[in-house]
């Protein structure tokens, strides 16, 4: 790369980094148009649809297939002593499927960790490959787990898997029991991670937040005691990310293509 080299040698150390990143990041602002199939793994029913359902609600419009993998059970999002935890699950269970059809998410998995007791673990690392083989999306979207101070270890835990999962499911010797089974390998083409501080795609959901807004509601157990007040924070959050893309509302997402999973220093940047 040699005249890449020469860039750097004409330019200031500060230059060169922005011109380097201007040159690597070309293509990850066109994924959401570009893919066709998109997994979400999140960590409980509900985050993508706080966090994406917008976006979520446009792909579907636009006749893409969309997959939600949920990590946990959910048996804890509730401040009710007497609730019991295996109804609550089987409640939000229900409240996603109900938020999913307004979206139009057509399939839905459940892999059923304790909620709360997510930890990354080759066991789970190795069920996400697996279905990431078997249903081949271009994109992953998920939580991003480097937010600074993110308490909650299933949000930790859920996109350090779907990143490693992301990474390991192209080698046909990663997870080699699909390889027995003639589960064939397969390449993801970009990661979308929410809740990020590093956002570089906008998404334009105006016309898809009567929906979003729709969808979440639909988690009643969640949200519906303190509805308005929920409201206004997501319509804020929204406007804001809509500001800095020039647009009404939007939903922002830091897209890296697999190669930025592994040794690289432009990835936090670009
Ligand atoms: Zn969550």
């Amino acid at each position: 790369m040699a005249s890449l080299e020469g860039l750097v040698e004409r330019m200031t150390a500060e230059e060169a980094w922005r011109s380097l990143l201007k040159f690597l990041s070309s293509g990850a602002e066109r994924a959401f148009e570009e893919v066709q199939r998109v997994m979400c793994i999140q960590p409980h029913a509900d985050d993508t649809d706080v966090a994406a359902g917008g976006t979520i609600a446009k792909l579907a419009r636009e006749g893409k297939e969309v997959i939600y993998v949920t990590m946990t059970d959910d048996r804890l999002g509730t401040s009710d002593p007497e609730m019991w935890p295996e109804k609550l699950a089987q409640i939000r269970m229900k409240e996603q499927e109900e938020a999913a059809r307004i979206l139009g998410v057509k399939k839905l998995i459940w892999l059923n960790y304790r909620d709360g007791e997510l930890y990354p673990s080759l066991k789970a690392r190795e069920e996400l490959i697996h279905l990431i083989r078997l249903y081949k999306p271009d994109m992953v979207i998920t939580v991003d787990p480097w937010l600074s101070y993110e308490a909650h270890p299933d949000h930790r835990a859920t996109g350090i898997l779907a990143a490693e999962a992301v990474m390991f499911s192209p080698l046909p010797h990663a997870a080699p029991g699909d390889l027995r089974e003639g589960v064939k390998p397969h390449q993801v083409r970009y990661i979308a991670f929410y809740w990020t501080r590093r956002p570089n795609v906008y998404v334009d959901v105006t016309d898809y937040l009567d929906l979003k807004l729709k969808a979440i509601r639909a988690h009643k157990s969640q949200f519906e005691a303190n509805w308005p007040q929920f409201e206004q924070l997501i319509r804020a959050y929204l406007r804001l990310m809509g500001k800095r893309a020039g647009v009404r509302y939007a939903e922002a997402f830091k897209v890296l293509t697999p190669q930025y999973l592994h040794c690289n220093i432009f990835a936090e940047d670009i």
